[in-house]
């Protein structure tokens, strides 16, 4: 396995408290909130999962290896930036599922369609604001497990650009206006794609419907 310097704590998290603190290292963390595939932007209160051992890493963990190693519902927030697209989707997506608790958010960022930041290691770069209302809704016939959709935002630009050009948040804001959000979609984001889209989600828990 690859190391990178930074973390040398080999602290196994212990999921049976909600705050767990590695008495070696003094990291603290929430064990109800998960990043998957955090790499180098670990969050400092989250239990961070990557395949390599960067700092912050409290869980090292191949996600196309399933299950991911967690029990049912232990998840109140989970933020997945940059990895699903990696990952074989419609798996992931059940997985997500399993590990958020009822009531939990899923917070989702990957590239839109239109960005034109490809990756050979993308498995999947179709990503629009309907890819999930369309496969994983209530009633759905084409996948095992059903998301509600909190919220859907596309993003023209990386989160750093924003913090510093106010014009640029005004402009995004407009093209997520509802009703402007689809027509920007439709006709004119690839005249000005856009970098990234986001979404929340929280997973529908109990009996599945099946709509025939
Ligand atoms: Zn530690």
């Amino acid at each position: 396995m690859k190391t990178y310097p930074g973390l040398k704590c080999d602290h196994k998290v212990d999921f049976s408290k909600e705050i767990f603190v590695c008495k070696k290292c003094k990291r603290k963390i929430n064990t109800q909130k998960l990043t998957i595939g955090s790499a180098q932007k670990g969050f400092e209160d989250f239990v961070n999962l990557d395949i390599l051992r960067f700092p912050k890493v409290d869980v090292i963990h191949d996600l196309n290896n399933y299950p991911w190693p967690f029990k049912d519902n232990q998840f109140k927030v989970i933020h997945a930036s940059h990895i699903i697209e990696h990952l074989d989707v419609n798996r992931a997506m059940k997985e997500l599922h399993r590990i958020t608790m009822k009531g939990g958010e899923i917070r989702i960022r990957v590239p839109h369609h239109s960005s034109p930041f490809k990756r050979l290691s993308h498995l999947y770069e179709g990503f629009n604001i309907e890819t999930f209302t369309n496969h994983f809704y209530e009633g759905t016939i084409y996948a095992d497990v059903e998301f509600k959709q909190l919220e859907v935002k596309v993003m023209l630009f990386g989160a750093k650009a924003y913090m510093k050009a106010k014009h640029l948040k005004l402009l995004n804001w407009f093209i997520n206006l509802k009703g402007i959000q689809k027509i920007y979609e439709r006709f004119f984001c690839y005249i000005m794609p856009s970098a990234e889209i986001h979404y929340k989600l929280t997973p529908l828990k109990g009996k599945k419907k099946r709509v025939v």
